[in-house]
């Protein structure tokens, strides 16, 4: 029995109304209550109480009033110990894995959104029970379920750390590491290949259990859940994941799902796999080893760390590195994966701008706020600190005179897990054991890369593994330093211009729209180069800029001249006529 319970109800899900009513035995006289104003993992504060309405409070059959304090605050006056019993709504309906929602299909919400705090008894046992749910409608979670329909968190944190899934859906479970794993799919089209799913995933988990404690025989460290659970909902369009404790959210595409009697793994399913893996390492890296900063959260405010890099970056460089080592993908693949990731960072020219401490600490406002002029102020650091851990990873595979592996990164994460015990860990920690690993000087080296913004050496590294690096033929956006939306209908749309690009130079900006080039309607940027005489290089452009119709004008380089700007970056493996010693670092790199 829980000592602080919600009953949650959803008589009408077609409102998209949650109906909740709190009930807290014994309550202070001045009992405080309130909302988080964000879910730890996705660092915006998005003030969940603006879905809040119609709160009430009594005591027995006594109305008792409620006052609120600030925006997601409020107090009530009790007289008495007799339990205070609290009843409000909550609306849901954004589709995403970070709040709430609910039509006549499906629910699904995080405890953010629908459970108020009990100031003062955070660390009491917090139970849920639900009201009658529409004919054929399941749950799932990964909170303990003592009863049916009941369910029972140790203290707030946990209330918060386990979303639940509601609605008629698809399920299925595997075992890995001595657990057991369900997998929950809703909106799933018929004739999806569950199965394949399940044993895919399986492959991943085991690989990560592996990885963080060994193989199974020398297994002495017990697994930091008992039962885990993905919660799959598959949409139109949406891509998004969600790390909590023993379970994470997801949100893909369902054309991604692998289907029955398709053998051929999509580059949409490859997608999805590499979320569950990137949302399952978070179990290790983030939720319990985490920042120093975040072993205790507010949940008012934000909460600053300079190490998303580590914790957000590192996570994104092993989503995909463990597809290629459980043999989900081959090594080609893996490597195309990893081009895009080095594509994306070297087409941002807010790499020169903001390092990726700078990056970590100010994701509240810049990375979770993104505008036009993001690319030019701004790097991820999801890739550029998954690039940081390859960069790591190959130097330390290597040796720093590249006399023979002498260690690896893996070594660096279990050696950190051990070292904090599944909790806080800082930047000094981090270098201390990188020192250790990999010398002094690959530890300074780091220090210069998570606080400076010059580019890191990886085709040099990559070349040691027998990986070459080239360059594709730019394209037009490229060369002009555009990143443009286009369609045979809305035409040409620039969204952004980057800094110090030919297109800003003639005066090109965000929302213009391209209408024709060197008096040829335009529907296609690349089109443009069509509009060319041969030899000549000037692209007359006109443009809509607010209702006003503009000329502007600029010079392309010629091609073959020394330019700055190359197209997508390329790696390739040529696996047999790499040298044997070579050879043989690759494998350990990708298969270890
Ligand atoms: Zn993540």
């Amino acid at each position: 029995m829980a000592d602080i319970s919600y009953r949650i109800e959803l008589a009408q899900p077609h409102t998209h109304y949650f109906d909740i009513t709190l009930t807290v035995p014994a309550p202070a006289a001045v009992q405080q209550l309130s909302l988080p104003s964000w879910i730890p993992g996705s660092y915006l504060l998005r003030e969940f109480a603006r879905h809040l309405s119609g709160m009430k409070a009594s005591q027995g059959s006594r109305d008792v009033a409620v006052e609120q304090l600030d925006k997601s605050r409020w107090q009530v006056r009790c007289s008495g110990r007799q339990a205070l019993v609290v009843r409000y709504r909550v609306y849901a309906f954004d589709s995403s894995v970070r709040t709430a929602f609910l039509d006549a299909q499906r629910g699904f919400f995080n405890g953010t959104s629908l459970c108020l705090r009990v100031h003062g008894r955070e660390q009491a046992s917090h139970g849920i029970e639900f009201g009658v749910l529409p004919t054929g409608w399941q749950i799932a979670s990964a909170m303990p379920n003592p009863a049916p329909g009941s369910y029972l968190a140790a203290d707030y944190d946990e209330l918060l750390d386990h979303p639940f899934e509601l609605g008629q859906f698809w399920q299925g479970s595997f075992e890995a590491g001595g657990a057991t794993h369900a997998v929950v799919v809703s909106g799933a089209w018929s004739g999806f290949d569950g199965e394949r799913l399940l044993r895919d995933a399986q492959k991943i988990c085991a690989a990560q259990i592996e990885f963080w404690h060994g193989p199974a025989a020398k297994r002495v460290e017990a697994l930091p859940f008992v039962r885990y659970v993905f919660l799959l909902n598959c949409v139109d369009e949406g891509y998004g994941g969600l790390e909590h404790r023993a379970s994470t959210a997801l949100i893909a595409p369902r054309r991604n799902l692998p289907r029955l009697g398709q053998a051929e793994t999509s580059d949409g399913y490859v997608q999805l796999l590499g979320l569950i893996s990137h949302e399952y390492f978070h179990t290790w890296n983030v939720k319990r080893m985490k920042p120093a900063e975040f072993m205790r959260l507010d949940y008012a405010q934000e909460n600053y760390t300079e190490l998303l890099w580590f914790f957000e970056g590192f996570t994104s460089y092993y989503d995909d590195l463990m597809l290629v080592r459980s043999g989900l993908i081959d090594e080609t693949r893996y490597l195309k994966l990893l081009a895009a990731t080095v594509s994306g960072v070297l087409a941002t020219p807010g790499r020169m701008v903001q390092s990726l401490a700078q990056a970590s600490f100010d994701a509240w406002t810049k990375y979770y706020r993104p505008d036009e002029n993001t690319p030019n102020a701004t790097i991820s650091y999801y890739g550029k600190g998954a690039l940081l851990a390859l960069a790591l990873d190959l130097s330390l595979r290597s040796g720093s005179g590249g006399a023979g592996p002498v260690s690896s990164l893996d070594a660096l994460m279990r050696g950190l897990w051990q070292q904090s015990q599944g909790g806080g860990i800082d930047e000094a920690q981090i270098m201390a054991l990188l020192a250790d690993l990999g010398g002094p000087e690959l530890s300074r080296e780091a220090a210069h890369w998570v606080h400076g913004t010059g580019d890191l050496p990886l085709p040099f590294l990559l070349e040691r593994f027998g990986v070459q690096w080239s360059s594709d033929k730019p394209t037009l956006a490229q060369r002009l330093g555009l990143r443009v939306s286009e369609s045979a209908v809305a035409g040409v749309q620039i969204k952004q211009v980057l800094a110090d690009s030919l297109a800003q130079q003639a005066g090109l900006s965000p929302g213009d729209e391209l209408l024709a080039c060197n008096g040829w309607r335009l529907r296609r940027l690349e089109d443009a180069l069509l509009s060319l005489a041969p030899q000549q290089l000037k692209l007359r452009l006109l443009i809509a800029r607010d209702q006003r119709v503009l000329e502007l004008s600029l010079d392309l380089p010629a091609l073959s001249a020394a330019s700055k700007v190359e197209g997508a970056p390329v790696l390739l493996s040529p696996a047999e006529k790499a040298a044997v010693r070579v050879t043989a670092l690759r494998r350990a790199w990708l298969a270890a």
